[in-house]
């Protein structure tokens, strides 16, 4: 009879996530008045993207301007045809609810006093948006949102948080040859001690946030490697619509600062991009100026860049008068001010950064995948909302509202899955001590560069083949240093970062078309003679779980 992991001194846990973002904090935070739940977080429990969203959450709140129709219909027109219509509804139609949740957690939104002197939600507009739809909390709405959820679950005795705890890999049914398909537990690194060892589960939720440090330059924390994709691509998942990288138009351009994002609210208040020229450059692009998507924006400033040979483009806010700035930017001015750059008075330089993943880990309404007992939540998932290109602060809402789905169905199904056997102890006989580290700094560059250079804003055929072939060569000397030294955050990281790099030009070779964020010179207009269709790549071991 197999020993369960109950009964033996192996770590279990009812639900395993890994991952302390909005998606992941959020779900433990439902389930554990019922369920032991242990939260993994690779490095301090605040890394994560949602610690540093600026913007702030799209809900209706507006009744009398705004409606749940139009918050739909923008969503659907951002996404260029690829939305699930059924999950634009369903996630929209919950944000009102989820802000409410998330004010019972104690995050404090910013509030204004109407004509009538009522105290009311202060709601900002960003790209995209045909309302003033995002509840902020000022212009650092993730920090909020995410210490709030952090001292919820600290409080919390059903919560165990593990930092520094980094997911190595799924260990599914299949791989331990056993019939009934499923999830069994994982490896995880405690990387503080060194130590990898074995955590059963009878579910395990990826909410490991997206991939956007496969490039050079990112918005994004250093978390942000795609481990959850390639975890769940090499236990057998589907993955999909990974051609769908979205750049950020505006990370501020300045040799001292670290990915600093300068808020699409700022474009909101009124903010014009300029050449250093001074000429407002977005009439030639777009009548909705510089309110227009992402893709648009980014677009033009690359290409702004490319054909004046300069190194940035410029966000002016200086018009606006300096209080209305310190007031609705608080961060923003600081951080600028502290670079010497006074916004109230001078522009800020900016250039385009990759920001989000559109595309991930294929899951259904309940945020399932396809290996039972295996979720996926937040940036991680491919869940049909955002199509071919994100609409601006709908990511942190889809967080939430899929949060919630998962909880629903892992409540609905927990009871029927067995606590899974004592898994087998992780394997270092035939490794050593790594003696050459540089290998690992020299191949995350040269791969985040050659994605920067080749599967960028702009692509072409020729250069996506061109990626494909360094990738290949890196790919195949990281599995060679993997099988033969002791592992470490950093290897774990650039292994998933070259798996995820394949996946995103296996993707973009796929499509050929330019729509959404995938815009490629050999194909520059969607192709409109038939139904637009997602690019969905099948794992090897599809369908074995
Ligand atoms: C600068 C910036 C500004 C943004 N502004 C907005 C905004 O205003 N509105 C909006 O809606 N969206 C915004 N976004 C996007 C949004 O923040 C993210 O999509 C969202 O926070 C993702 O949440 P998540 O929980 O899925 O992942 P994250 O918050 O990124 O959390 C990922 C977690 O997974 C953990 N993890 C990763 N891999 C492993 C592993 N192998 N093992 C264990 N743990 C692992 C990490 O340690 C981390 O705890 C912004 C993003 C950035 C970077």
């Amino acid at each position: 009879m197999n020993k369960t992991a109950a009964t033996s001194n192996q770590h279990y846990y009812d639900v395993l996530i890994a991952g302390s973002g909005g998606a992941g904090l959020s779900l433990a935070l439902r389930l554990a008045d019922t369920y032991k739940v242990g939260v993994l977080a690779k490095f301090a429990l605040t890394e994560c993207s949602t610690y540093y969203a600026q913007g702030g959450i799209s809900a209706v709140f507006d009744d009398k301007h705004d409606s749940i129709e139009s918050h739909i219909e923008d969503t659907l027109i951002a996404g260029a045809g690829l939305c699930d219509p059924e999950i634009v509804r369903l996630t929209v139609s919950r944000g009102r609810e989820n802000i409410e949740w998330l004010r019972r957690q104690g995050v404090h939104f910013t509030e204004r006093v109407s004509a009538s002197g009522e105290r009311q939600l202060h709601l900002n507009q960003e790209g995209g948006h045909s309302h003033r739809r995002i509840v902020h909390t000022d212009d650092a709405t993730g920090k909020a949102v995410s210490l709030s959820l952090i001292e919820q679950a600290k409080a919390h005795s059903n919560i165990t948080l593990l930092e520094y705890h980094h997911m190595v890999e799924l260990i599914t049914a299949a791989k331990l040859n056993e019939e009934q398909p499923g999830i069994r537990g994982a490896y995880v690194l405690d990387s503080r001690l060194g130590r990898v060892y074995a955590i059963a589960a009878k579910v395990i939720v990826l909410a490991t946030g997206g991939a956007n440090k496969v490039y050079l330059y990112s918005t994004n924390p250093h978390t942000a490697s795609g481990d959850g994709i390639a975890l769940a691509w090499r236990a057998g998942c589907r993955i999909a619509n990974m051609e769908f990288m979205q750049f950020h138009p505006t990370c501020l351009y300045h040799p001292s600062a670290h990915s600093f994002l300068i808020s699409e609210a700022v474009r909101g208040e009124g903010g014009h991009l300029i050449l250093p020229n001074g000429e407002r450059f977005m009439r030639r692009y777009d009548s909705r100026m510089e309110l227009a998507p992402r893709d648009i924006v980014a677009r033009a400033i690359d290409s702004e860049i490319k054909k004046h040979g300069i190194d940035c483009v410029y966000l002016d806010i200086s018009h606006q008068p300096r209080d209305f700035i310190k007031k609705h930017f608080p961060t923003i001015y600081m951080q600028c001010l502290e670079l010497d750059i006074d916004i109230g008075q001078q522009p800020i330089p900016v250039v385009p950064a990759a920001h989000y993943t559109c595309g991930g880990i294929v899951t259904d309404t309940n945020a399932r995948t396809d290996i039972p007992g295996l979720y996926a939540i937040g940036e991680a998932a491919c869940t049909g909302l955002h199509g071919a290109n994100r609409m601006a602060s709908n990511s942190l809402l889809e967080c939430l509202v899929f949060a919630e789905q998962a909880n629903q169905d892992i409540r609905r199904n927990i009871g029927n899955i067995p606590v899974p056997r004592v898994l087998p102890e992780w394997d270092e006989s035939k490794v050593s001590d790594s003696d050459e580290e540089v290998l690992i700094a020299h191949n995350w560059d040269e791969l985040r560069r050659s994605m920067w250079d080749y599967v960028g804003i702009v692509r072409t055929n020729k250069r996506l083949e061109r990626a494909m072939n360094r990738v290949i060569l890196l790919k195949a000397e990281i599995a060679e240093y993997y099988g033969q030294f002791r592992i470490s955050s950093d290897l774990l990281e650039l292994r998933n970062l070259v798996t995820v790099a394949e996946l995103i030009i296996r993707c973009a070779q796929q499509r050929k078309e330019s729509r959404g964020l995938h815009y490629t010179q050999d194909y520059p207009m969607p192709d409109n003679s038939r139904p637009p269709s997602n690019t969905i790549l099948l794992p090897e071991r599809f369908g074995r779980g």
